[in-house]
């Protein structure tokens, strides 16, 4: 706590400030703007296929004729930055549509970059919804007891990172939380050429129940176990500081918070301790929650949807990934 002088009452009096919205506007320190905003899609193959998340109100997977046109609006409503999910066809244990030249995400991206050039096309680089089982790295199982290999996933997720950036991804963003992955797709991008495509790193991604609603988005659910061998404990922020920080020394150019209203506190600590840009990820279940609550008239949608982005942006973050993108745009132009 600083130790700067504070006027006292009767002299200083705080609600001078506050009369008008004008005048509260002038002293705002924390200011919401479009430019922020990123839309999470979810791409899946066919043609005119819409397929509604029940959890998720006003989230669909969508295949690529579909998914332009909700970029477009997005874009025409000054969001200017997507992330990609895929669900592929078909799943295998070496999660190979997650690299394969031709994959749901690599097409995605190629059109979006054909019809839309400004727009920024980001992709989630995983391979959680392209294994049969569901988790983010290999599995190899001994004596019954499965584990997710470290060391040979890496490879696997820079082949992912390195396809996405080829098919003309403008940001990779690697959300595994495999050690050392960061290095692994940096690398692989010098390799092919990539040298000027940025690393958002999901760097603090905690093992959480607000990812309840996704799984059902993205086909995502692991078939055995959870992922608490490789997300973070809700517990821990410190081990969150040391995951940005190693993430940072990797190459990551900017760095991610998820999910973002529990962790408001993580979110002020990466961005104070680090000055990175920094990502927070309003997560399914954020958004659930308020469309529910919303759906009853228990709240006001909009006011609540506004005021919580505002929080994360108080708390430090530059970057807002929301589902809730395309309205909080319309909304911060009126
Ligand atoms: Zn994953």
């Amino acid at each position: 706590m600083s130790l700067h002088p504070v006027g006292l009452f009767p002299a200083y009096r705080p609600r001078r400030l506050r009369q008008s919205p004008a005048l509260r506007r002038m002293v705002s320190e924390t200011r919401l703007s479009a430019a922020q905003l990123v839309l999470p899609l979810f791409a899946r193959s066919g043609r005119r296929v819409r397929r509604p998340i029940a959890a998720m109100p006003g989230v669909f997977q969508l295949s690529p004729d579909e998914l332009l046109r909700e970029a477009t609006l997005a874009h025409k409503a000054g969001v200017p930055a997507v992330l990609l999910f895929g669900i592929p066809d078909r799943k295998d244990t070496r999660a190979s549509g997650a690299y394969a030249a031709n994959g749901i995400v690599q097409q995605a991206v190629r059109l979006l970059k054909k019809e839309l050039p400004d727009l920024l096309v980001i992709t989630d680089v995983c391979l959680c919804e392209y294994m049969s089982h569901g988790h983010c790295g290999i599995v190899h199982t001994e004596h019954g007891r499965a584990q997710i290999l470290n060391d040979a996933t890496l490879k696997l997720l820079a082949r992912t990172a390195g396809s996405h950036a080829e098919a003309g991804a403008d940001i990779v963003a690697p959300s595994d939380m495999m050690d050392g992955r960061v290095r692994a797709i940096r690398e692989e991008l010098d390799r092919l050429g990539h040298t000027d495509t940025p690393i958002l790193s999901y760097a603090a991604k905690f093992a959480s129940a607000f990812y309840g609603p996704f799984r059902e988005a993205a086909e995502s659910t692991p078939k055995f176990g959870d992922r608490r061998s490789y997300q973070m404990d809700a517990a821990n922020a410190s081990e969150a500081l040391r995951e940005v920080a190693m993430d940072i020394q990797e190459g990551a150019d900017m760095v991610m918070v998820k999910p973002a209203l529990a962790y408001l506190d993580i979110l002020h600590r990466v961005k104070t301790e680090f000055g990175y840009p920094t990502a927070a990820y309003a997560v399914s279940a954020e958004y659930s929650m308020v469309k529910a609550a919303a759906a009853n008239g228990w709240i006001d949608e909009r006011a609540v949807t506004l005021e919580s982005l505002l929080a994360m942006c108080r708390a430090g973050a530059d970057i807002l990934i929301t589902y809730a993108a395309v309205d909080v745009a319309k909304w911060l132009k009126e």
